[in-house]
């Protein structure tokens, strides 16, 4: 929260702060259809500006996020303008705020000296999709459209035609004009199996059906859109010229419905605010008996004529409101506590659960971090748990259903030994974690080559998890090193590999030969080493020889290492073993020559680059002064003049909004790394207009 100088809060401060994050997480949202943050959480900022703006009305702006629709017509497509405006909907979260919105309601209607003791309401499932104008002339369909920002969307008609049960044809006797407003959604089960056809092929799987849905159908190539089996649920009319004259809400549903579109078959009439509550309960209770995702239920007014006198806010009709569900907890069962071994040997224990629908993805796992935890949540397997996304997206065991206990569950215990290789596993005094400190553990091999390929590393794009598991149990990978040996004509003979993924795999194998060589010491796994010390050590010694070459002290001797990594690297580069990985590397062709070895190379001289968020290898006074150091600036804010932005973990709304409006390219931690040492930018770099 922002604050004044003698401490109070300061809400202009914090509105334009929650504009901006609000803003910015809606072009996550509705640009990239990739949120980082859990509707829950959007919903609660977008609450908390609402509040402070309805506190202090001096301070509200046209182009605040709470007076406008959220989203916005990209670049991608060429523009729809919405003859008549799509609007968003306010939300009510709890009952409550929806009988205070039934009183304002009613009286309103009674100011407008309408007739209506008890209004009659429409309750419709809020599909979670997204919504689009599909317009008709003279029969055929001739558009369709996003909302965008309400008033002018995207052209997405190829696409729009491909999903099954919208028609392309009227039946005879439709309206001269018509245009139907609906949901595009992907059902649950098109969803799993979209996943479990990602999956067989060896690539990433898809986080929900909602944001599945919103990237299928924004494509440039309408093929993609046909192939991934979305559907469409009607509920709404826009533009309509010579239809039938309609007075109630509910009408409209047959008249879709007569007009050949889906129609959702929970629509419900309500009479009057009274049964209200027990509906939207009833939902939330239902909703996953449903094969679509629904995050609420939507209420709108049943009278047109009543709809037309009530009209809209800025951003939403008065006429409706959307009860949210409240973020989700789920119970499931806890089939077993097991126990996976990382890369350094650290034994983690997680939930493994009777998969279970929760908060837009199937939960199978989650994670309980170490012995203390479980004991603390003393669950046991066989416990019923309450399972939960917590404040991202990560899945949480909340603790045990203690009434659900079945009689003489044991406690669970930690294992004694790694369940990977049998060798004991070891907790250190004083801390809270378990390893395996077998270095020929298969569990930390491949954790280990997994790393070696990851983004802050070699960055090999093809070369993750399951791919490195099943190279390792074939045999085809027992080091590091081994990844560039392996055979194209071996790996298109394994049936899971089309020919196009084998070469595409190779091509990025053959790229991160030439990575620099702080990128391959980080990839090397070495304790304590991380991206600061492995560009300090690159550019120190300027080879890897010279690196494995150097005593104890004088590896500490370098600015910004201390004795502990010292003593680290050290042992590394004494142990055969490594040097055998080295030797291959070597013959494979891999760079292992560093930057010039005398001072720090001048890399970045006239170049200004901006950091923002949390690297792993680099506090934020490392990376400026590794910026610095190198001739380069690093202000704190980004300019037209700024030559790239290098984003970690969390980074700031503003400067990441800044670089996306002007274009600016915005690197991650192995693009930095690259940057630093031989001052060009990675021909990969994210720049706005990518997509
Ligand atoms: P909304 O989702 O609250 O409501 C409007 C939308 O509901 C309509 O445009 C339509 O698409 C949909 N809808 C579904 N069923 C409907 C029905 N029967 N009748 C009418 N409309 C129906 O509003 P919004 O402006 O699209 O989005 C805001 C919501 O999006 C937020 O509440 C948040 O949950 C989510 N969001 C999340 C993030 C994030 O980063 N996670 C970012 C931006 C928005």
């Amino acid at each position: 929260m922002s604050k004044s100088s003698d401490g109070e809060l300061n809400p202009a401060g914090r509105i334009d702060e929650l504009r901006e994050i609000i803003r910015h997480h809606s072009r996550l949202y509705y640009e990239q259809d990739s949120p980082e943050i859990l509707d829950a959480d959007f919903d609660a900022m977008f609450r908390e500006l609402a509040a402070l703006e309805d506190e202090h009305p001096d301070l509200i702006t046209p182009d605040s996020p709470t007076q406008s629709v959220g989203g916005s017509a990209t670049i991608t497509f060429s523009s729809v303008e919405h003859r008549v405006p799509m609007m968003s909907l306010d939300n009510a979260f709890t009952p409550d705020e929806v009988t205070a919105w039934g009183g304002r309601l009613q009286r309103r209607i009674d100011e407008l000296g309408a007739s209506a003791e008890s209004v009659g309401l429409v309750a419709e499932l809020k599909i979670d999709g997204l919504a689009v104008s599909i317009r008709y002339e003279n029969g055929a369909l001739v558009q369709a459209a996003t909302r965008g920002d309400g008033r002018v969307g995207e052209d997405v008609t190829a696409n729009v035609k491909t999903i099954t049960g919208i028609p392309h044809r009227l039946p005879k006797g439709s309206p001269e004009v018509l245009e139907v407003r609906g949901e595009v959604y992907m059902s649950i089960s098109a969803f799993e199996e979209l996943n479990a056809a990602q999956i067989e092929a060896g690539e990433k799987t898809y986080v929900n059906p909602r944001n599945t849905a919103a990237g299928s159908l924004r494509q440039k190539d309408a093929a993609v859109t046909a192939s991934r089996n979305l559907s469409f649920w009607s509920y709404q009319l826009g533009e309509v010229v010579g239809g039938p004259e309609l007075t109630d809400h509910h009408q409209i549903f047959e008249f879709l419905g007569g007009m050949g579109f889906p129609v959702n078959p929970e629509v419900a009439v309500l009479h009057g605010l009274n049964d209200v509550d027990a509906h939207l309960l009833q939902w939330q209770k239902h909703r996953h008996d449903l094969d679509y995702e629904i995050d609420g239920v939507v209420l709108k007014v049943d009278a047109l004529s009543l709809q037309r006198e009530l009209g809209f806010t800025s951003r939403a009709p008065r006429w409706a409101i959307a009860y949210k569900f409240p973020p989700e907890e789920r119970t499931t069962k806890l089939i077993d506590i097991q126990v996976s071994i990382g890369r350094t040997g650290r034994a983690t224990p997680f939930a493994q659960l009777e998969p279970v629908f929760v908060g837009g993805s199937t939960v199978e796992f989650a994670t309980l971090h170490n012995q203390d935890q479980v004991a603390a949540k003393d669950v046991r397997p066989g416990d019923t748990v309450v399972v939960r996304k917590a404040g991202d997206v990560i899945p949480e065991v909340v603790g045990p259903v203690l009434g659900d206990r079945p009689k003489g569950l044991r406690k669970w215990k930690f294992p004694t030994n790694c369940p990977v290789c049998g060798h004991t596993l070891v907790r250190p005094e004083d801390e809270a974690v378990h390893r395996c400190l077998n270095l020929s553990c298969p569990a930390r091999v491949a954790g280990a080559i997994e790393h070696f390929a990851s983004r802050g590393a070699m960055d090999i794009e093809g070369l993750g998890e399951q791919r490195v598991q099943l190279f390792c149990e074939l045999g085809l990978l027992s080091d590091v090193a081994d990844i560039y040996s392996l055979d194209s004509e071996r790996l298109k003979g394994l049936d899971k590999f089309a020919d196009v993924s084998v070469q595409k795999l190779l091509d990025a194998i053959d790229g991160s030969k030439t990575k620099p060589l702080a990128n391959l010491l980080v990839g090397l796994n070495i304790r304590h080493l991380g991206g600061a010390g492995s560009v300090a050590l690159a550019e120190h010694f300027g080879h890897l020889d010279r690196i494995e070459a150097a005593s104890e002290a004088e590896i500490a001797g370098v600015e910004g290492l201390g004795s502990i990594i010292a003593a680290s690297v050290h042992q590394w580069f004494a142990d055969p073993t490594n040097r055998i990985v080295i030797e291959k590397l070597r013959a494979a062709g891999v760079n292992l020559q560093g930057p010039e070895a005398s001072g720090l190379p001048q890399t970045l001289e006239g170049l200004i680059v901006v950091v923002t968020g949390t690297l792993d290898g680099f506090t934020r006074d490392e990376a400026e002064a590794a910026i610095k150091g190198r001739g380069g600036k690093s202000p704190g804010s980004v300019s037209k003049k700024t030559t790239a932005v290098v984003i970690g973990a969390g980074p700031g709304a503003s400067k990441v909004t800044k670089a996306e409006e002007l274009g600016v390219p915005i690197l991650d931690e192995s693009g930095f790394l690259e940057l630093l040492e031989t001052g060009t930018l990675p021909s990969s770099v994210r720049t706005q207009g990518d997509s």
